[in-house]
């Protein structure tokens, strides 16, 4: 996947009041900060500069082609000079990709000998922005706002990330996520409204029997696996009993069988994400874990028992953190145990098997071993321990009348070796502390399933949350359980008037 081919539209706004000297001058500027934005190499798309918006036929055309352009993921506004904002009423009314509205200002600091009415009828942001936001917050849009000056390394930073979710956006738009059962019977959380999510977050989701993937297994060559093997045995530790001539070398062989299958299935669905239920396994040797596991790095989302909407997400997270600089990784994960240690209080986070081994901090090893659940032959799965340092979990539920992210900040401590469990995991303590953390997700109705990135932040989740026009809780440091309490009542009530929201 590369983002350099998604363009977001620099629309620098203006008015025909000053004369034309002054608008050549507005759009040279407007070229120079895109420019600096492309030389910079810090934002991962292309940003490309548009005609300066004069007048509310103009913007609205503007507009109109940004929603039909296939490659525009998104608009960056910036008012040069002040722009009635009645211009861009129809235009606004019309966008639907997602909008940021950069506060710069293209003079860094004031001339303070030379200013004069010449550099006031150029240099306007500071009243111009406010008219434009006023539009936009009148309008009820959702955006985002970066205050900053273009040079600033700071305010392309957040230019960047916001380019990346507003990228898992778009892919979200043209998301298929393929179903293999049904959820785990009589499971709540997991489980939800797939045609809401269709309107809502824009993936689709299909269901695919798994008799469908067994014809693709049937097809799967004994070449093919051992040139799958192969690849296993240079990326990953092998126990000895997976090694070649150990007694469980056929699972590996059956494991590496089902990746192919799956692979397949899923490139000739044209599907990025998937989900898997134990109990419907007829005609496969294991549970996939191994085969889930490298999907996953392969940046596939996956959801277990048939959780969709951490599959979405799982994709989702995995686009917006793609390529990125000191990349650490993200994975599905679940809350699987609880170790009470005062202070250190923390959740092992780990499944029966799948894990991405893209948050490893080690080499991972291949290992066989009996599974009490499910019924099947014993699956290959990568065991690892994860990386430490922080990062960002998060889930959508459905809460009946609208969907809520539940985004939580996390410490990922460092974890002990289980020998008699044998899985991939990591180890976190939930901001702000493991009690008010644990209890505010309680609280909030999140799932045991998560979606969660080292190298994402809270904020990239809630600007998220944000395009999707969906509810955004969060628990990080600031975190307190009575206004946490309160805030989820409030947001009820909000969502309940708020009708179409
Ligand atoms: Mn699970």
């Amino acid at each position: 996947m590369t983002m350099k081919n998604k363009e977001i539209w620099f629309v620098t706004g203006s008015q025909h009041l000053y004369g034309q000297k002054t608008l050549n001058q507005v759009a040279e500027h407007s070229q120079a900060i895109v420019e600096a934005f492309n030389a910079s190499g810090n934002i991962p798309v292309t940003v490309v500069c548009k005609p300066t918006g004069v007048g509310s036929p103009e913007i609205h055309q503007m507009c109109k082609e940004a929603n039909l352009a296939e490659d525009c993921i998104g608009i960056i506004t910036w008012m040069h000079t002040f722009s009635p904002a009645k211009m861009w009423i129809h235009g606004l009314q019309e966008l639907n990709k997602p909008i940021l509205h950069l506060h710069t200002q293209f003079n860094k600091e004031i001339p303070w000998d030379d200013i004069d009415m010449d550099f006031m009828n150029l240099n306007q942001s500071a009243h111009g922005d406010r008219e434009f936001g006023h539009i936009m917050a009148r309008m009820r849009m959702s955006r985002k706002v970066v205050v900053g000056h273009w040079q600033d390394a700071k305010t392309m930073a957040q230019i960047a990330s916001w380019s990346r979710v507003a990228t898992a956006w778009a892919d979200s738009q043209e998301m298929l996520i393929i179903r293999f059962g049904d959820q785990m019977n009589n499971v709540a959380v997991t489980d939800g409204d797939k045609v809401e999510a269709e309107r809502v977050f824009g993936y689709h989701v299909d269901y695919s029997p798994i008799a469908e993937l067994v014809a693709f297994q049937d097809k799967v060559t004994n070449e093919q696996v051992a040139e799958l093997v192969k690849v296993y045995e240079e990326e990953y530790d092998l126990a000895d009993n997976c090694k070649e001539g150990g007694k469980d070398r056929g699972q590996v062989l059956n494991a590496a069988k089902v990746e192919i299958a799956l692979r397949a299935f899923l490139e000739a669905k044209g599907a990025k994400a998937f989900t898997t239920n134990f109990d419907d396994l007829e005609g496969i040797d294991q549970l996939p874990g191994l085969a889930c596991q490298r999907l996953m790095a392969d940046g596939y989302g996956f959801g277990a028992e048939g959780d969709w909407k951490t599959a979405a997400l799982c994709r989702q997270m995995w686009v917006m953190s793609h390529g990125m600089p000191d990349y650490k990784g993200c994975s599905f994960l679940e809350d699987y145990t609880l170790n009470f240690d005062g202070e250190n209080s923390a959740i092992l986070q780990a499944h029966m098997l799948e894990v991405s081994p893209l948050i490893s901090e080690h080499k991972p090893k291949l290992e066989v071993h009996p599974l009490g659940i499910g019924g099947k032959n014993d699956p290959a799965r990568l065991v690892f321990t994860s990386k430490t340092g922080s990062g960002v979990a998060a889930t959508v539920v459905d809460m009946g009348s609208r969907f809520r992210m539940i985004i939580n900040a996390v410490d990922c401590i460092e974890s002990k070796k289980l020998p008699k469990l044998p899985v991939a995991s990591a180890l976190w303590i939930p901001q702000p502390n493991f009690e008010i953390g644990a209890a505010a997700w309680i609280l909030a109705g999140g799932t045991h399933h998560t979606s969660f990135s080292y190298d994402l932040s809270v904020e990239d989740l809630c600007d998220f949350a944000e395009m999707a026009n969906v509810e955004a809780v969060v628990i990080d440091d600031k975190t307190e359980i009575n206004s946490f309490k309160k805030e989820l009542k409030w947001n009820d009530l909000y969502y309940h008037l708020a009708k179409g929201l």
